[in-house]
């Protein structure tokens, strides 16, 4: 699956960093970090109720915080890779009890 990224990344020299599939990149607002409960798929801007920014576009949004991400783990080995789930197998199995979640697109 990573494969043809994998390739890309070392002919330009570049780190792929893998993320957690359930960080929640369109629900976080990209200038406070605060998460909303819900998004909808079919909601494509959405306003933050903790700093008040207006129409923040999902997909830019998630994109900010992706790479916001991926700079993390590189920097300061931030915990959100997918292979950490095996250490943090308790906070997994909270999250996906709580309710079904649809994979993000
Ligand atoms: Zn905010």
């Amino acid at each position: 699956m990573f494969r043809q990224l994998d390739y890309k990344c070392q002919w330009y020299g570049r780190e792929l960093v893998k993320i957690d599939r359930f960080y929640p990149s369109s629900k976080r607002c990209n200038h406070c970090g605060f998460v909303v409960e819900e998004l909808p798929l079919d909601v494509r801007s959405w306003d933050c109720p903790s700093c008040e920014t207006t129409g923040i576009d999902r997909n830019i949004n998630a994109g900010k915080n992706i790479l916001a991400a991926g700079l993390a783990v590189i920097v300061c080995g931030a915990d959100v890779r997918p292979d950490n789930h095996s250490v943090k197998g308790q906070l997994r199995k909270t999250r996906t009890s709580r309710k079904k979640q649809k994979p993000r697109s």
